[in-house]
């Protein structure tokens, strides 16, 4: 029984990754330990993908009162990795994971690393090879031809730790040599054809500075980490499969701590790209505003648009773990982000596309405070006053001169509730006099339906949001769209870049909005529902006396009409 293992930690959602572990902890290998890691490299910024696997590994670890490290896989020196790391903490922190005191990174290992480097070549399971990078590959073979071995392959143990100290020291330039492992060039796994274990690179480390010239392959260099940390699972995606034998050989070559590798699926969803090299791509060629733009899928962009960290928890838990590559629609996500926003973003009023409303008979200069419901899915948010005066603004598509069928809200001679005020009814409309557009409208007001309701019980069909014109705040919305037109951008039968289907209006910006005035100073980040509208979040752009909102998302989910049609399928 879980529960017996687990102890008081709440059960996570049943896999396969979980189930091995249980059955782990029965037979007490490890010592009854749990202990994950999560091994960013640090060349670009989180994604939603990284948060399943960070939402895997630091889950399974608080369900069975483990550990989980976060280590940097840091083993290719490059530019920018400074502010990609520091990106890196701040999403896990956000996501609502601990590390402790559990921060390594791969190059703190450098030295162990290369002194388990010469032991295999005392072993002779290591050789200096001089092919250059090319010859490596065409000596290779292919999936269905085996390898040719290297001529440098029978060098003497003697010859190959000379060559390798003297790569250390900087003695050969870039490329000049390797050091791999000696397995089989006729292995059906190409993973095993002699893989480089090192090479040359006279760059300088964001850590180590310029004291390696030679660094250690990703390959090598990670069941190795993994071993010094001792990590008991340790989970990967699917593409590193192939490389598991790898993993083993190596581990039981230097006969050192043996973790264990799983695999488990990539996420991959519709209408965005999930690779740090095509995010970094839209970023350089200016097709969002950055890394944190509000529609990349990156873990600062959705935050800046508004998502929750709940609600990535609950979709990561909800797709779930399994062993072959699927889609995940977009539609999930926001599904799961609704759930969230619903139960707590407090409801305010926020007219996007204004237009000015005169009520004729309200008395000139009487302000009336409106009491307003904060959350109707939680009467503990309590309520608040809006300002209602004579001038107010309401959405401008909630007018309409010609109202077609079907159409309820405001319209000439047409009475409409005004949301927690009173029952209006369209008098007249003002026109510019050269474009013939709507410039105004003209109401009358009850005063006997204060608060909504009418005494004589007459009903009207519509209740439209609206602002005090002399009192709201002008604002700017931002509002979003798929990034990509297509469902899949990466997979294009036409032979076409990604970039391709990049969608075109996927950012409209609206100035000129007007919201309610409880919304002065809003703080950045902070998230509410414009009423009938959509979710929005205060973007760090904002201004004291201009905040920006972001569209985090609308109010439609279109994922729960899917999930009714499957379920009515199932049951037909
Ligand atoms: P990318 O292809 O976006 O560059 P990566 O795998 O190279 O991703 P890493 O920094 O190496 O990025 O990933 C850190 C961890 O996150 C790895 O264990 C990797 O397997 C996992 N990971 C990366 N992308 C996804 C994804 N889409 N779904 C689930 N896990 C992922
Ligand atoms: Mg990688």
């Amino acid at each position: 029984m879980p529960s017996e293992i687990s102890g008081e930690a709440p059960a996570g959602p049943s896999h396969f990754i979980r189930d091995i572990i249980l059955e782990d902890l029965r037979r007490g290998k490890h010592g009854g330990r749990v202990h994950t890691r999560f091994p960013p490299e640090p060349n670009g910024y989180l994604h939603i993908g990284h948060a399943k696997s960070i939402c895997l590994n630091f889950g399974l670890a608080a369900e069975f009162g483990g550990k989980c490290n976060l280590r940097f896989d840091d083993t290719n020196p490059c530019k920018e990795e400074v502010e990609y790391v520091e990106s890196i903490l701040e999403d896990v922190r956000w996501l609502g994971f601990d590390w402790e005191d559990r921060l390594y990174y791969a190059s703190d290992y450098f030295e162990p690393l290369y002194q388990w480097a010469v032991q295999l070549i005392r072993a002779g399971k290591a050789y200096v090879c001089d092919l250059s990078a090319q010859q490596v590959r065409e000596y290779r073979g292919t999936l269905t031809q085996p390898g040719w071995d290297s001529p440098y392959r029978d060098r003497t143990v003697e010859e190959n730790l000379d060559l390798f100290q003297r790569m250390r020291a900087g003695e050969f330039p870039d490329g000049a040599r390797t050091l791999r492992a000696k397995i089989d060039m006729a292995s059906p796994n190409l993973n095993l054809r002699d893989p480089v274990l090192y090479r040359i690179l006279h760059a300088e480390h964001h850590r180590t500075g310029n004291q390696w010239c030679i660094y250690p392959m990703y390959d090598y260099a990670h069941g190795q980490c993994d071993s010094i940390e001792r990590i008991t699972h340790s989970i990967c995606t699917l593409e590193f499969e192939d490389h598991r034998p790898l993993y083993d050989w190596l581990i039981e070559a230097l006969g050192i701590y043996h973790p264990q590798q799983i695999e488990f699926d990539r996420l991959n969803l519709t209408h965005t790209v999930l690779s740090k090299r095509k995010l970094l791509t839209l970023v350089e060629q200016g097709h969002v505003r950055g890394w944190d733009d509000p529609r990349m899928p990156t873990l600062s962009g959705i935050r800046r648009r508004g998502y929750t960290p709940e609600a990535i928890r609950s979709f990561c838990g909800r797709i779930g773990v399994a062993k072959t590559n699927g889609v995940i629609e977009l539609s999930l996500l926001e599904h799961c982000l609704r759930e969230d926003l619903n139960r707590r973003a407090p409801r305010v009023m926020a007219v996007l596309r204004p237009l000015r409303v005169v009520i004729d008979n309200y008395p000139e200069g009487l302000v009336e405070e409106m009491e307003a419901v904060n959350n109707p899915e939680d009467p503990g948010m309590g309520t608040r006053k809006v300002p209602f005066s004579r001038v107010l603004y309401i959405e401008r598509e909630d007018f309409r001169e010609d109202p077609p069928k079907q159409y309820y809200r405001l319209a000439p001679g047409r009475e409409v509730r005004l949301r927690y005020a009173y029952l209006v009814r369209c008098a007249g409309v003002v026109r510019d006099e050269n474009t013939g557009e709507v410039m105004e409208i003209h109401c009358t007001y009850d005063p006997a339906t204060r608060g909504g309701d009418a005494p004589d019980g007459r009903r009207v069909k519509s209740t439209l949001h609206w602002v005090s014109a002399a009192h709201a705040i002008e604002a700017e919305a931002r509002l979003y769209d798929h990034l990509f037109t297509r469902a899949n951008p990466a997979e294009d039968s036409e032979g076409l870049d990604f970039t391709a289907h990049l969608n075109p209006n996927s950012m409209e910006v609206l100035a000129g909005c007007r919201v309610e005035p409880s919304l002065r100073g809003a703080a950045p980040g902070s998230r509410c529902q414009f009423e009938r509208l959509a979710y929005f979040a205060v973007d760090p752009d904002s201004t004291p006396e201009r905040p920006v909102f972001n569209r985090t998302v609308t109010l439609r989910d279109t994922w729960a009409k899917i999930e009714k049609s499957l379920k009515a399928q199932g049951e037909g």
